[in-house]
């Protein structure tokens, strides 16, 4: 057991700078407006350090840059591309605990998480690009003797990227590596709840990344990303966030008629079917781990299981053992390596999720376990923890229809495959699902009926970087991850020459 001092404090690998600026053009930007806004860390709710508080003025400013840079950077051969998105992974590969504790205190996730998930998936993201556009091809058609129509791919020139604060470094990775993979600038804005870690990065970085190819304007929706989203002078914008924000998004989008990737919410079914009990062998036990995934990352993750149905048979039995494993999982100061669940990422959405425990208890669904927010004693008190919560009810309640983004799982019980379908359907999300069946034809059969982007039979919350992610129905429009992205960053040059 390992305790991380916590940043600016003696041993500790971070020290956090008490303001930061935007990144434009390669340089430290302080904002047009004059205006810093007060970051705290969710871990104790002590502010630590101001951000630059941007404004439109400041997205023309990121704009110009990107602008100046885009011609260069889209002409470098793949290879130089490539060789700069591996220079990164490595940078950031070498700085690990560096990144992860910045992480962990911007956003109250813990700290095993930041080491053995968020950071090495950052880190094999950029490597995966860096394979995948040296192994692109591009395609020749012919069309009679005399004449070929040749297929090139190039790049929009400048996107603009807005992220969520649930996965502050890694959502800002998995638009990044592409855009810059395909050979696009970008004009990114963090979430304002979780802006810190990314200035780290970015200080990590700077000397890598050729001037004005990656700007960074921090700021909150309105004020900075409406301006970037809503600006004629980006060729795409893609976004991660609510799917009401979403919706806003591809508004502004219409105007200037430019492709958007929307990655939005999720309400994800975990099904359990009967034969995953058993007298207590791996496959069950791997399933009660599974049905414990709501809590991971605090469940402020777009897939998390946040709807568990259970069928009849086994209801009793699997609810207890679940409840007792859940129960098991250890929540306390983010920092320690051997917690599993942090603090909320915002003392607003620490709010939001004890509202709709109040509306669970509300509409009469039953606490199984949790229910409370988390005191867990000293300077930990003025952070945001919510204990884990299972509730019991019905589908059609608001706890099962509404993302709640915590640690929070409403549970039901199904008669059959048909009901399973039919429960994990009613909904107007279709971002993630959970299936566990030692039978290989129901995972599967359920694995394809499922209306989700994305559905994990016989395991959870698994993300590599070569498995195409994102939405049906209201979750989002466009798939991240997979080469298939560089699709979404490239437009398709038809040449046609007649010899
Ligand atoms: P949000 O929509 O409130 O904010 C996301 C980002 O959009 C922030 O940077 C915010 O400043 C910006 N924004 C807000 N209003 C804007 C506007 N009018 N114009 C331009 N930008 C604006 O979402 P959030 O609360 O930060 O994030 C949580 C949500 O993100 C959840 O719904 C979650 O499911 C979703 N999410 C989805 C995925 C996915 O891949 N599908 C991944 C992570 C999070």
């Amino acid at each position: 057991m390992a305790v991380y001092a916590a940043p600016g404090q003696e041993g500790s690998p971070v020290s956090y700078k008490s303001r930061y600026e935007h990144f434009i053009g390669g340089e430290w930007v302080a904002p047009a407006s004059g205006q810093y806004f007060e970051n705290p860390t969710p871990v104790t709710g002590q502010p630590f350090t101001e951000i630059a508080r941007g404004t439109a003025d400041d997205i023309e400013k990121a704009l110009d840059a990107a602008h100046a840079a885009a011609p260069a950077w889209g002409k470098t051969s793949v290879a130089d591309r490539a060789l700069l998105l591996n220079r990164i992974a490595d940078r950031i590969e070498s700085n690990l605990e560096l990144l992860a504790v910045a992480e962990t205190w911007d956003n109250g996730k813990p700290v095993r998480e930041t080491l053995a998930a968020d950071l090495p998936l950052a880190v094999d993201h950029f490597r995966y690009f860096a394979g995948a556009i040296r192994a692109q091809e591009g395609s020749l058609s012919e069309i009679d003797d005399d004449t070929v129509a040749y297929h090139f791919h190039e790049p929009l020139g400048v996107v603009g990227q807005i992220i969520p604060w649930n996965f502050p470094i890694l959502m800002a990775v998995w638009k990044l590596a592409p855009a810059l993979a395909a050979g696009n600038a970008v004009v990114i804005k963090p979430a304002e709840q979780t802006p810190a870690s990314i200035m780290v990065l970015a200080e990590l970085l700077a000397d890598l990344i050729p001037p004005g190819v990656v700007n960074i304007v921090n700021g909150f929706g309105t004020e900075a990303g409406k301006p970037l989203a809503s600006n004629p002078r980006i060729r795409k914008i893609a976004f991660t966030g609510e799917t009401t924000t979403g919706r806003l998004i591809m508004q502004y989008a219409s105007q200037n008629l430019i492709p958007v990737t929307l990655e939005l919410g999720g309400k994800s079914p975990n099904i359990f079917f009967s034969d995953v009990l058993a007298e207590n062998d791996d496959f069950q036990d791997k399933a009660l781990e599974g049905f414990t995934m709501f809590a991971l990352n605090q469940g402020e993750v777009c897939t998390c299981p946040s709807r568990a149905l259970i069928e009849r048979p086994i209801y009793d039995e699997f609810l207890s053992a679940a409840a007792i494993r859940t129960k098991a999982v250890r929540q306390g100061n983010p920092l320690d390596t051997e917690t599993m669940v942090g603090a909320q990422a915002s003392n607003d959405q620490l709010e939001k999720i004890l509202s709709y425990i109040q509306i669970g208890k509300g509409e009469g669904a039953r606490v199984v376990t949790g229910g409370e927010r988390a005191e867990l004693g000293g300077d930990l008190n003025g952070g945001y923890y919510v204990q884990p919560t299972i509730f019991e009810g019905r589908n059609d309640m608001r706890i099962f229809q509404e993302e709640i983004f915590g640690p929070v799982v409403s549970v039901t019980s199904f008669d059959g495959y048909d009901d399973a379908i039919k429960i994990a359907n009613d909904t107007l999300y279709g971002l993630g699902a959970g299936v566990w069946s030692r039978n290989g034809n129901t995972a599967y059969r359920a694995g394809r009926d499922i209306q989700a982007g994305r559905v994990w039979t016989n395991c959870y919350h698994q993300y590599p970087a070569h498995a195409a992610f994102g939405g049906y129905k209201q979750s989002g429009v466009g798939r991240e991850n997979h080469r298939m992205m560089l699709d979404h960053y490239q437009q398709t040059k038809n040449l046609l020459v007649s010899y």
